[in-house]
């Protein structure tokens, strides 16, 4: 069967970005933020079927790294910190990006990242004045004063929680080096240039582990755990998110555009339709943040070493994740359009849209089909298969159309499943199961549907 998946044919393009676009809108994975108001640029709302699948996404992140290591934690902090965090961090003095402005249209641009066509809307080349920096903080106000007093910032990463929160969690949890901790949650910057879909926008989400380690005494001492990483990270995109990995590159960056504190950092690299850019980011952050912390706040974060009782500022491994990119490799790896024999009502050739999703990330892990929708004994024992894969997983109900119709619109969205509930069944409890990714078709006993769902979600 010929199944080509587009985002590593050499035509990907601009063209499957639209594609993905279009379906996310149509199937209700992703919607325009504020439409009904003509929008809010670059804002984007997940629907229905977006917010399982992101969902799944962070509760596969969650399970993988914290519930089923011995050595992760979890935290969930607020989103509007302290603004001494913000100065201790370097983030209000140095998280900036250089602004450049067009002095005959007012355009701002980011001037690391300008587009390759720089024509004026007031026409020849833009002209740009000198590149000056600009501050990614989200700022606000606490409380009803609006003066310098009251101004907060919205988190611009999660990880800071990880490094103010570490005395807690350390006495709490007592544990031991190395160990780290997890967040998830959303993150804030208020982007020159946000766009390409949900690639780059303001309000974003992360998924974020600071890997706390003994202070290390030579470079093999840090670097077993940022390869420990580097590894788990390779995983976690083949195994969970099943990309694919031909669009997955792995770039050491170099010293001259590293933090001043990491001495090894790599970005994991996709190959989007607009370019191979970056998806996650794996750092070593020596002990720059707790000792930051430590300098600003006056209160020990030091590490007590049980055995030896030296007393030391750990050193910190960062693999740090969007969910956003995440999502939006996932469409884009398992994404596949298929000529298909039969012709539509307007005799034009078909083409079966389908979404390769491993059942894991699949907003629906199976759709119920009663074979006619005015028979109400089919539909009533639909309903009775549907109602008990329910307490299992989210199950889709499609009563509309013909059943060759429901299964293609369930393969666009990537349901694995299709079961078909007919006469036969009433008699023998018997259904037919549908396989998206070979369009099989085969007859089981009903009562065998949630064990046989149960082992594809092992996958
Ligand atoms: P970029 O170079 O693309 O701006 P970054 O290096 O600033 O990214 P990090 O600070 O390393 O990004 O953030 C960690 C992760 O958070 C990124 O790898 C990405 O997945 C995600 N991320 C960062 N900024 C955004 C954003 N504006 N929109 C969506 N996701 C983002």
């Amino acid at each position: 069967m010929n199944m080509p998946n587009l985002s590593t044919s050499a035509n990907a393009s601009a063209d499957l970005m639209e594609k993905i676009v279009s379906l996310a809108k149509r199937r209700g994975f992703v919607f325009p933020g504020s439409e009904i108001y003509g929008g809010l640029a670059n804002s984007w709302d997940y629907g229905p079927l977006g917010v399982e699948l992101k969902n799944n996404i962070k509760n596969l992140w969650w399970k993988r790294f914290v519930q089923q290591r011995d050595d992760m934690v979890g935290v969930d902090a607020a989103l509007v910190m302290n603004p001494k965090v913000w100065a201790a961090s370097g983030h209000l003095a140095t998280f900036t990006d250089p602004l450049v402005e067009c002095k005959k249209c007012n355009e701002r641009m980011r001037a690391d990242n300008l587009p390759e066509d720089l024509k004026c809307t007031k026409g020849g080349q833009h002209e740009f004045t000198e590149a000056k920096q600009f501050n990614l903080m989200l700022k606000t106000f606490l409380g009803p004063a609006e003066d310098d007093a009251n101004v907060a910032y919205f988190r611009p990463e999660t990880a800071q929680a990880m490094f103010v929160q570490f005395k807690n969690v350390l006495t709490t949890t007592r544990k031991q080096l190395p160990f780290g901790i997890a967040q998830v949650g959303k993150s804030f910057r208020n982007e020159i240039t946000p766009g390409n879909f949900v690639f780059r926008t303001r309000e974003f989400e992360q998924m974020e582990v600071e890997y706390f380690i003994p202070q290390p005494k030579s470079d093999e001492d840090w670097n077993k755990y940022f390869e420990m990483w580097r590894v788990e990270m390779n995983k976690w995109l083949s195994d969970d998110l099943k990309l694919n990995m031909d669009s997955v590159h792995e770039a050491e960056i170099p010293e001259a555009d590293r933090a001043h504190y990491s001495k090894r950092t790599i970005d994991f690299e996709f190959d989007y339709p607009f370019g191979r850019k970056e998806l996650y980011g794996l750092a070593y952050r020596g002990d720059y943040d707790l000792k930051s912390h430590q300098d600003a706040s006056g209160e020990s974060l030091e590490y007590t070493d049980p055995h030896t009782n030296e007393k030391y500022l750990p050193h910190v491994i960062e693999p740090s994740l969007g969910v956003d990119r995440s999502v939006l490799a996932v469409l884009l790896s398992h994404y596949h359009e298929d000529p298909v024999e039969s012709k539509d009502s307007t005799g034009q050739a078909a083409t079966r849209i389908w979404l390769s999703l491993p059942a894991k990330l699949a907003p629906y892990k199976a759709a119920v089909f009663p074979l006619l929708k005015n028979k109400p004994e089919l539909v009533a024992k639909a309903r009775e298969i549907y109602d008990e894969l329910r307490k299992h997983f989210n199950v889709a109900w499609d009563d509309r159309g013909n059943v060759g119709k429901r299964y293609y619109s369930q393969d666009e969205i990537g349901t694995p499943y299709g079961i078909t509930v007919d006469f036969d069944t009433l008699e023998d409890n018997t259904v037919t199961i549908r396989h998206r990714n070979t369009m099989e078709q085969e007859r089981m006993n009903a009562s065998d549907l949630v064990a046989r769902i149960k082992s594809k979600l092992e996958d």
